[in-house]
């Protein structure tokens, strides 16, 4: 995060702690994890800039990482990971009945993220294939996105999820205001940077095809987006293929780099 960034989202914080400052009481926030492998949830306690701020607005009633006590209820739920047993099923479902907002965080949560792969083969195969013959021991179920069975106020996309998203959201929230997520595409912001596209540099990249918010992370680096984000809503899929055959992908290599993160969405796997 810049230095400009991190003062503008530092500044709004501040104007949220003399608001709350009238109100009575800090924002109760519980993080929960799902299947997943933790790096959205580690990657909050790298607010460095921002941690003494956030921690004036919210008190943490619930994180398995960094404490024992459990809550009754919560105004912010964070939840991290995609569902993907029976027992992911009941959890959300108490979570979101103790939560006022309840929002995902990162691919995994918000669309099922690299879990969801393994929906484009038959489950059995892959039970049998990670479990050998003790696999009835472990029931497993697709990998689901939150929103397949609860109702998600609001998301904070990429893999893992970005900072200064997660403080849009969060600041909004405390702020009483809706967070507005973006729904086109990484070029968009790619060329707001004027970036080289990396296509020019003989790479291929899904950002014509996945949302943005990231403010064009990695082509800013000089990498591919990996389309972690998400798919935009109206995504021009077949045309998105042929750029990547064009760029010398088989159309399977196309479609399985599609698939990495976007599985769900692509093949309607949801529930
Ligand atoms: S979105 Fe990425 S970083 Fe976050 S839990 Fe899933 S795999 Fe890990
Ligand atoms: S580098 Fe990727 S995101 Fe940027 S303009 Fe090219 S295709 Fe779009």
């Amino acid at each position: 995060m810049s230095a400009k960034t991190a003062q503008f989202i530092t500044i709004r914080l501040s104007r949220a702690s003399r608001r709350r400052s009238k109100m009575s009481k800090k924002a109760r926030v519980a993080i929960f994890d799902f299947t997943g492998c933790e790096g959205c949830e580690l990657n909050h306690l790298n607010f460095e800039a921002q941690l003494l701020d956030i921690l004036e607005h919210v008190e943490i009633v619930e994180w398995r990482e960094a404490m024992d006590e459990k809550a009754d209820g919560y105004d912010i739920a964070f939840v991290e990971g995609s569902l993907s047993t029976p027992d992911c099923i009941t959890r959300i479902h108490k979570i979101r009945r103790k939560a006022k907002f309840l929002v995902a965080v990162g691919a995994c949560a918000v669309i099922g993220g690299v879990n969801a792969m393994k929906n484009t083969r038959p489950s059995e195969e892959i039970r049998e294939e990670v479990y050998g013959k003790d696999k009835y021991l472990f029931p497993s179920l697709p990998a689901l996105p939150l929103s397949a069975v609860v109702k998600v106020d609001f998301n904070v996309r990429g893999c893992p999820m970005t900072q200064i998203e997660f403080l849009k959201v969060f600041t909004a929230l405390v702020m009483g205001k809706m967070p507005v997520e973006p729904d086109h595409s990484v070029c968009v912001e790619c060329k707001l940077k004027e970036n080289e596209c990396v296509y020019d540099k003989g790479m291929i990249c899904l950002g014509p095809v996945t949302r943005a918010g990231c403010d064009a992370h990695c082509p800013s680096f000089g990498q591919y987006c990996y389309g972690c984000r998400g798919l935009v809503s109206e995504p021009n899929l077949k045309a998105m293929e042929e750029i990547l055959v064009n760029h010398g992908l088989s159309m399977d290599e196309a479609h399985k780099r599609l698939l990495l993160f976007n599985a769900n969405q692509i093949e309607g796997v949801t529930s």
